[in-house]
């Protein structure tokens, strides 16, 4: 990226800093320290229109030195906040903003949005952490962040990437990088585990009440309104995983200090989207039971839940509302499953044999271990014409005849609601990515930022902010990972 120019930042920004206004129970004011030798590594345009900034922003003569942690703009209010959780079922205790630094909070033309540095240094939340994080994670969180959101599911988002020579010592030696994010509120369920169970009734209610008034304000006119907190989180949450699962898309560390309050994803560590379909697939090599393999996030996330309506129970007082509020999980979940299997299909009516359909075709996949993404997208491109057969999605499996019986129950199911094979393909085309970030497609532009070359961050950028989209020139973005791609192993580590 080019030599700074002058100033190309809208003049005045807001900065509104509401979570600041909370008494220091909350938090700690830290400084960012910066990073040697920072070079930009990427900006995501998406990112900067979210924040009604224009695209050339991080020409701003003092962008680089705010968001490599050298600098505040007047307004930041640098702190990083305490909160507690559950890690992999078990109590951790406290945790916090260890290598977080909240920078403040801006009035945007899209309402308001928090800014984030991770891996600047040092908090008093650091414990045995060294507050970096390096090059090779920041990649993979940048990149996704801004995937996600472009995939149309809700998460944090991704502003830049900034790179240092800085050496960070993981399994081996790497580099360090600052990753810029962006979100609504960065409150966890662990903000609200750490007050309760460090026994501070008024600062949960002044959390909850916080949390209510700025962001969920529908839930003041509930007759319970900490009740009513707890039920939109469990619908945000059950929506969000019900996303999750039809993307292919695995967390890795479901843990509640990495469950966000308003339902986005957060915390990209060893994330990983599903190449071949295996219900069992687990994504984080640290996760050597299985506790967050893709097919167990929905139960993980209301375990979850579960921690949080302990949490709030000071507040909600009543356990039956409590479990009410929970059970919501139970029939939000499914429903959304449903309907976005049903939009994956191809599906514009509801039948009683869809879920069975569905189940089926998953089945199918799972045992020719089918890649997710592919077989999906190709679907798209069957045809209610027996006699033009089912095109290339048949090619994928290697029981045929399982394929064939079960197309042609889709067929007869497609008939009987007289589907028109071109604008099913457009509506399927717009559930059913065709480029998500493979884990491969991550580690050669990791590999080459290593290297001190960038250009292929910011291409796959661009190739994962039009997901759905046909690009004919990015056809290798959309094919299937190479035999090196299983030697991956993406772990805790970052
Ligand atoms: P994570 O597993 O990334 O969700 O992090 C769990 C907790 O450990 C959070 O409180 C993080 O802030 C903290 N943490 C993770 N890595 C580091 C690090 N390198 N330095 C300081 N704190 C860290
Ligand atoms: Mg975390």
């Amino acid at each position: 990226m080019d030599v700074p120019h002058e100033s190309s930042l809208p003049a005045g920004l807001r900065w509104i800093n509401r979570y600041a206004t909370l008494d220091e129970v909350f938090y700690t004011r830290v400084r960012p320290q910066g990073l040697p030798e920072p070079r930009w590594v990427a900006t995501s345009d998406a990112a900067a229109q979210a924040l009604g900034w224009p695209t050339d922003w991080w020409a701003n003569a003092e962008a680089l030195a705010v968001f490599s942690g050298h600098a505040l703009w007047p307004g930041m209010d640098a702190l990083a906040t305490v909160y507690s959780g559950h890690q992999f079922g078990v109590w951790a205790g406290q945790l916090g903003d260890g290598r977080a630094v909240w920078l403040g909070e801006l009035l945007t033309p899209h309402g308001s949005m928090e800014v984030q540095l991770k891996g600047s240094g040092k908090t008093p939340y650091s414990r045995m952490g060294d507050g970096r994080a390096v090059l090779r994670s920041s990649i993979r969180e940048f990149l996704c962040s801004e995937a996600m959101h472009a995939l149309g599911l809700p998460t944090t988002r991704a502003l830049c990437l900034v790179a240092s020579p800085l050496p960070v010592l993981r399994e081996t030696v790497e580099t360090a990088a600052i990753v810029t994010r962006l979100a609504p509120s960065f409150v966890r369920f662990g903000h609200f585990e750490h007050f309760c169970h460090h026994g501070q009734p008024q600062a949960l209610r002044r959390l909850a009440d916080f949390v209510i008034d700025h962001h969920l304000p529908e839930c003041r006119d509930q007759p319970h309104p900490y009740a009513a907190l707890l039920e939109t989180v469990v619908r945000r949450t059950a929506e969000l995983v019900a996303q999750w699962q039809a993307v292919g898309f695995c967390h890795g560390v479901l843990n509640t200090d990495n469950m966000s309050i308003l339902g986005l994803t957060i915390d990209y560590g060893p994330f990983g989207f599903l190449d071949a379909y295996d219900p069992a697939h687990i994504c984080n090599h640290s996760d050597t039971q299985g506790r967050y393999s893709y097919h167990r996030q929905p139960q993980i996330a209301l375990w979850n839940l579960h921690a949080l309506a302990q949490a709030l129970m000071p507040l909600i007082e009543d356990t039956d509302l409590a479990l009410a509020a929970l059970e919501t999980f139970r029939s939000v979940y499914p429903q959304a499953w449903m309907r976005l299997m049903r939009a994956k299909l191809g599906l514009r009516s509801q039948e009683e044999g869809d879920a069975e359909l569905i189940d089926d075709w998953l089945s199918l996949l799972a045992r020719d271990r089918v890649d997710h993404t592919l077989a999906w997208r190709r679907l798209g491109r069957f045809s209610v014409d027996a006699t033009d057969g089912a095109g290339p999605v048949r090619e994928l499996f290697t029981d045929r005849q399982a394929f064939e019986a079960w197309a042609s129950r889709y067929r007869q199911r497609l008939l009987r609601e007289s589907s028109h094979d071109a604008e099913r393909r457009a509506a399927m085309d717009r559930v059913n990515p065709k480029y998500i970030l493979r884990n491969h497609l991550a580690e050669i532009a990791i590999r080459k930022a290593q290297a001190g070359d960038d250009d292929e961050v910011r291409r796959l950028l661009r190739v994962l902010q039009r997901p759905y989209d046909e690009q004919p020139e990015h056809e290798a973005y959309a094919a299937l990972p190479p035999e090196w791609a299983q030697s991956i192993e993406v772990s805790c580590s970052s």
